[in-house]
């Protein structure tokens, strides 16, 4: 499973990893929040994991963090 964090501080709504994710459309959504744009993460559960959006985004503004599944059924740690 696959975590999207983005770092409002740092976004500047550009919609970059908009445009460069394969689910880009799905995913990400560019909004206009108190007169500043920001991107929000709208459906998580289709990220590849791919980290393009992570890797293009020249604010650093967003983390993948892939969490990991325990032996436990429905555990997550
Ligand atoms: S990791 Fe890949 S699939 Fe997931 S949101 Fe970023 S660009 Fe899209």
């Amino acid at each position: 499973m696959v975590q999207i964090v983005i770092d409002s501080n740092k976004c500047l709504g550009e919609g970059i990893c908009r445009a460069v994710c394969p689910k880009g459309g799905r995913i990400y959504k560019i909004v206009e929040l108190d007169g500043k744009r920001l991107a929000v993460v709208m459906d998580e559960s289709s990220c590849l994991g791919c980290k393009l959006c992570m890797t293009r985004c020249p604010h650093d503004a967003i983390r993948i963090d892939f969490k990991k599944r325990s032996r436990f059924r429905d555990v997550e740690f």
